[in-house]
């Protein structure tokens, strides 16, 4: 066991962005301190920056997060960013993908360097500045974990920056806030919980947090998801919560499954990581039976398609390539299987698994 970092202050309220001055109070007091807002690109058509104490000195970016983030990206961001002075807080308000964002800008304008140098375990030399998170989609848990995940497209590599750095200093979580998510996207994010969870619990490493956590967190998420509107006011709050619960879990548990095989198809078809998981988990009978059942139940209640179709006659070497980016996550396939996951998931039976999504 290891000494464990969480996030240590938050504002849980509905309605609690009207409330940002309270959250800012003591980081940016002085007219040119300055605050860097990054912003989903969604909200840029919206009346959201509206009920943000924004200043002179501050500034508001936009994210476009139709693709997921790229270590390049970052650094071009960072780059703009540095053309002022550095700023006192960086905020992120958005999903998984602005989240992370946040992170790894905030770890590089302290840090120095390249958003590449960072991707792996506790390569952070130091804090980076004060970051705010701010999710308006529940679910992958980014507002509490201790990663920022990136794709680098010269290496062909899909990995955060793994570090207590990373995690944010405050966060405010507002339900209001994913009122206006997509059903469809509420869902897939919303199944990272309950998928994470799952996969955590069926694992062979145990951690008395984290399972308490995962615990807690199926439990709001079986609530909120075999209701009858998973979006109702009270069902946003309550898979606010399990998020932050199931992203408390992430740091001291590992993940099953599904995972590695939904890392798989976001890397040879670029699927975002939410719908790549519900497409996995959709084919997971052999190894989760109950869980699937259930899963496609929830997806069945709330009136919610899961992709299919996708990897039915690929050529050869798009199994090659399925194959190797499932079967390099060693420590989440040893966690479901154990060490000897490589005599279970054969090439054969990989491409099998695929073969039904
Ligand atoms: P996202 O950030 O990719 O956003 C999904 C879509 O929802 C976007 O089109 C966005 O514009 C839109 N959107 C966001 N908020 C909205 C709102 N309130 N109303 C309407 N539309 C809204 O979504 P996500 O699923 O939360 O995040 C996925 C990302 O999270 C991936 O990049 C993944 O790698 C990352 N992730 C990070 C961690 C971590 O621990 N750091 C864990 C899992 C996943
Ligand atoms: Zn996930």
């Amino acid at each position: 066991m290891r000494i464990t970092k969480t996030v240590g202050e938050y504002l849980l309220a509905r309605g609690a962005l009207t409330r940002f001055s309270e959250v800012l109070h003591g980081h940016a007091d002085g007219p040119d301190d300055r605050v860097l807002y990054l912003i989903d690109h969604y909200f840029r058509s919206t009346k959201l920056v509206e009920q943000l104490p924004v200043k002179p000195a501050d500034t508001i970016l936009y994210v476009d997060t139709t693709d997921e983030p790229t270590t390049e990206g970052i650094d071009a961001l960072v780059k703009v960013v540095r053309q002022d002075v550095i700023p006192k807080v960086v905020v992120g308000i958005g999903g998984g993908a602005t989240l992370d964002t946040a992170k790894a800008v905030s770890n590089l304008l302290a840090n120095g360097g390249a958003a590449a140098d960072y991707q792996g375990w506790d390569l952070v030399p130091g804090p980076g500045v004060f970051k705010i998170g701010v999710p308006t989609v529940s679910g992958t848990g980014a507002e509490a974990s201790r990663t920022c995940v990136m794709m680098n497209h010269a290496k062909n590599l899909k990995l955060g920056m793994n570090s207590d750095h990373t995690v944010f200093d405050r966060l405010v979580l507002d339900p209001e806030l994913t009122a206006t998510v997509p059903r469809e996207q509420y869902f897939y994010t919303g199944m990272d919980t309950y998928i994470h969870c799952v996969e955590s619990l069926s694992g062979r490493y145990r951690h008395p947090f984290a399972d308490a956590c995962s615990d807690q967190a199926l439990r709001l998420c079986r609530a909120v998801f075999l209701s009858g509107d998973m979006h109702s006011s009270d069902n946003r709050e309550r898979l606010m919560v399990a998020s932050f619960l199931g992203g408390s879990a992430i740091g001291n548990s590992y993940v099953g499954l599904v995972h590695p095989f939904s890392a798989g198809l976001s890397m040879v078809f670029h699927t975002h990581h939410c719908v790549s998981n519900c497409i996995v988990m959709n084919v997971m009978d052999e190894f989760y039976p109950s869980q699937t059942q259930e899963f496609r139940h929830m997806a069945r209640m709330q009136g919610v398609e899961i992709p299919g179709g996708l990897c039915q006659n690929l050529t050869d070497q798009q199994y090659e390539s399925l194959y190797e980016a499932t079967i390099v996550h060693a420590k989440p396939l040893a966690n479901a299987l154990g060490d000897e996951f490589r005599d279970i998931l054969s090439f054969d039976k990989v491409t099998e698994i695929f073969r039904m999504m």
